[in-house]
């Protein structure tokens, strides 16, 4: 297969900084769209991808699923967009596109759907590469369609922070009423007040860090509860309809179990891998609550959402860097230091 050469950052081993290098970059394929990338946005996952945290990742790495960029170049079969146009490209890249999730367009469940990193590239027979880069080529069934009156930086974390929280809080019917709480004030966590908030929830959030108070208010919340006060929590008992636990470490979950009303959702959306402590039963079977896991969401679902951050001019707060930066912002973000998401000026790999 043709293809080009890009400048990329990424890392060769869990161990080492990430750096230049340079990647292929297939050519434009009938249905295929070719961007050329303003804006990628960091995402924990990221960290935990280039540091091999989930134990399966595949070297070298070009992480990046936030990436927002302009069409630059489209294949003769390409219908939807049009050369120019401002689009995103999310965390999925590709799916069988026959199941039955796929049918549903819940792609992100597709038993074979292709990530936008370290997934399996059918084309090139090797791994895909993210948004760290100068440019990306995929299939317009996967790109989306970017509002042009929202700042181009803001945008890119809706496409992984924002809809790993919206889909929850849409399946979980969020509305007017709901009592929502979210735990850990990061990139998901801070998407997910503010798209709680415009959906006409009551917003808690639960963090451990007091110094965050003020600017969860800012952002939506209606209250915070330190969550290491044990005072606090104690007076948290039975009051939330759905909890989305952002936090990316194992930690004990059993103290939300019991903020959780009768009938009570917590979905875990930050942490993959065994619970540890273990989950008690009992405040479970004593009110019908339930724990449950959330992936991402799927290509019509975040449109909704793109669309619906357009028309509500919703954005992310964004901490804005040069590629340059990468490391230091990985360490920020193990210390919970970031206000509230990395966004990369791509730019910056061009000079
Ligand atoms: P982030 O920006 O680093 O935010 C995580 C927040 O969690 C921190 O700001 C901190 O908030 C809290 N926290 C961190 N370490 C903690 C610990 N040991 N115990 C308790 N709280 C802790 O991360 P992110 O980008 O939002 O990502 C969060 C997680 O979601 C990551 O693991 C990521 O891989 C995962 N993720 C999942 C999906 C999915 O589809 N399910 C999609 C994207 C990302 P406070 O200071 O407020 O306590
Ligand atoms: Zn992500």
């Amino acid at each position: 297969m043709d293809t080009k050469t890009v400048k990329a950052y990424g890392t060769g081993s869990a161990q080492a900084d990430l750096k230049q290098f340079n990647i292929n970059r297939r050519l434009v394929t009938a249905n295929d769209i070719e961007n050329d990338i303003l804006y990628c946005g960091v995402c924990h996952s990221d960290l935990h991808f280039a540091r091999n945290d989930w134990g399966m990742t595949q070297y070298p790495v070009v992480p990046g699923h936030e990436i927002v960029g302009r069409v630059t170049n489209i294949g003769p079969g390409v219908t939807k967009y049009t050369l120019g146009e401002l689009v995103a490209v999310g965390c999925l890249v590709d799916s069988c596109r026959t199941c039955q999730n796929c049918k549903d367009d819940l792609e992100q469940y597709c038993p074979e759907w292709v990530g936008t990193y370290g997934g399996f590239d059918k084309h090139l027979n090797s791994p895909t590469h993210g948004g760290y880069s100068e440019t990306i080529v995929v299939d317009e069934a996967f790109v989306l369609r970017v509002p042009e009156n929202l700042d181009q930086a803001g945008i890119a974390p809706v496409l992984c922070a924002g809809i790993t929280t919206w889909s929850p809080l849409k399946h979980w019917n969020v509305g007017k009423d709901s009592k929502v709480a979210v735990v850990g004030l990061g990139g998901l966590g801070h998407m997910a007040i503010k798209l709680a908030h415009a959906l006409g929830a009551h917003v808690t959030l639960f963090s451990r860090s007091a110094g965050k108070i003020e600017d969860a208010k800012a952002l939506g919340a209606d209250e915070v509860i330190i969550s290491t006060e044990e005072d606090q929590m104690g007076k948290a008992m039975g009051r939330f309809d759905l909890i989305l636990d952002t936090v990316p470490y194992a930690h004990d979950l059993n103290p939300y179990i019991g903020t959780l009303t009768t009938n009570g959702t917590l979905v875990i959306v930050g942490y993959l891998g065994p619970l540890d402590p273990m989950l008690a039963t009992v405040p479970m079977i004593m009110g019908r609550k339930s724990v449950a896991g959330s992936l991402i969401g799927g290509i019509a679902e975040t449109q909704e959402l793109l669309d619906f951050c357009g028309k509500h001019n919703i954005t992310s707060d964004v901490e804005v860097i040069n590629i340059q930066h990468i490391n230091e912002a990985y360490e920020r973000m193990l210390k919970s230091d970031v206000h509230y998401r990395f966004v990369i000026d791509m730019k910056s790999l061009k000079q």
